[in-house]
């Protein structure tokens, strides 16, 4: 190996081992599935949908990526999947390609109250193809349904996005579903954050009201760096594989289809359910130990919370995440509803617990996180003080080599 590449891995094997990992986003995927990334399948072109190949020699390839379909398909009650979308925001392009034309209306949630950048930030493609109108939370930090309804009555869009990077609460699809329905719009659901919770039964399903439902693979569901669609229509179904290839891809990433079928695997298994209701089960301990510390935060349903760092520490988003990466801890800077802080600064950070569940962390070990926290933040111990108590603390979780 190119030795310079093998000692930033090592580097970056050690961060990964020494520290806390609290991106909400983020996850340790396991060994087979990351096997299966770095396995020969890479090798392979396979242009097209099993049994409909531009390319010679899929006869694998097939089985493998309708293994992938079969799981995925059953995990979610889904009549069909496309398992091709290289990652979540892929996966939002090929739905918007699929389903509308250019110039047509979407409202969403802004990146500012949790949505996700393809929501139609003005940075990102989605707002220069589509127009955006964003709906609104609630000041408690809920989805202002009524607010959407009153819009969706105005507006009269052709789709209705649900589905966020930064929200705590229990979405209601059904209500949202009716909605959408209610003004002929197209109903979509981008699950990418939780995923793994639905997987699992611990939060509501999008499908049974969704016409069309995007995800990442590599957050709360564990599996490699990809994204998927599905979807009960076949009329959708073939529209959103034409949009895939020769649509928005090229040939599929068959290393990583791979993978993503042998996550769908482990995902299926009651040892999944588990994890999924430990995962909520840390979140909320540490959340509630923030508040017991007297630190503002959100509330939270699911796997993540976020904490107003501005009220609780007199400190912007910002410079907390650098702070806690000097105690190795990664968190990510986030706007809170109604932040009068820019996005590169924020009023408050996002944390959540997908990635130490995996490790094995308990309650009492997510307790200790948000102490751990508190207490430098508020220069209660020093900066070499609170880096011995969180080497101490990851170096009692499992070594994510062995996950
Ligand atoms: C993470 C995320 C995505 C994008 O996933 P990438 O794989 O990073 O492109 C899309 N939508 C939501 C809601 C997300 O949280």
């Amino acid at each position: 190996m190119d030795p310079k590449i093998k000692e930033y891995l090592l580097a970056e094997t050690n961060r990964q081992n020494d520290g806390l990992e609290l991106i909400a986003s983020e996850n340790f995927a396991s060994k087979e599935v990351r096997a299966l990334c770095g396995s020969i399948l890479t090798n392979k072109y396979a242009e097209g949908f099993p049994g409909h190949r531009y390319y010679g020699g899929c006869i694998n390839i097939d089985l493998i990526e309708n293994r992938a379909i079969e799981l995925v398909s059953k995990i979610f009650d889904a009549k069909y999947a496309n398992v091709q979308p290289h990652s979540g925001s892929q996966a939002n392009m090929i739905a918007y390609y699929a389903t509308l034309n250019p110039g047509d209306k979407i409202l969403s949630l802004g990146l500012d109250e949790g949505g996700h950048l393809t929501h139609g930030s003005k940075v990102n493609f989605s707002s220069k193809y589509y127009n955006f109108i964003h709906y609104h939370l609630l000041d408690d930090g809920h989805i202002d349904y009524a607010g959407l309804l009153k819009l969706a009555q105005e507006e009269k869009p052709q789709m209705i996005l649900a589905g966020f990077s930064a929200y705590p609460y229990t979405i209601d699809f059904e209500k949202i579903g009716d909605i959408a329905h209610s003004v002929g719009a197209v109903f979509m659901v981008d699950m990418a954050h939780i995923a793994g919770l639905i997987a699992a039964g611990l939060h509501p399903n999008p499908l049974p009201f969704a016409d069309i439902v995007t995800s990442t693979t590599h957050k709360t569901l564990r599996g490699p760096r990809g994204g998927i669609v599905l979807t009960n229509s076949e009329q959708i179904i073939a529209k959103v594989n034409k949009a895939t290839f020769p649509g928005l891809q090229g040939g599929p990433l068959e290393n990583i289809i791979g993978a993503k079928a042998q996550c769908f695997f482990e995902a299926s298994q009651p040892e999944f359910k588990e994890y999924a209701r430990q995962i909520i089960a840390n979140t909320k301990a540490c959340a509630n130990e923030f508040a017991h510390l007297r630190d503002v935060v959100s509330g939270t349903d699911n796997h993540l919370f976020l904490l107003n760092t501005k009220v609780s520490f007199g400190l912007t988003g910002d410079k907390v995440e650098k702070m806690l990466e000097e105690i190795g801890i990664t968190v990510n800077k986030n706007m809170l509803p109604h932040d009068d802080e820019r996005p590169t600064v924020t009023s408050g950070i996002r944390i959540g617990f997908a990635a130490l569940s995996t490790r094995g962390i308990n309650e009492d070990g997510a307790k200790e996180v948000a102490r751990i926290i508190d207490s430098f933040l508020k220069n209660k111990v020093t900066k070499e003080e609170a880096l011995t108590q969180v080497k101490e603390l990851a170096g009692s979780l499992k070594n994510i080599a062995e996950l």
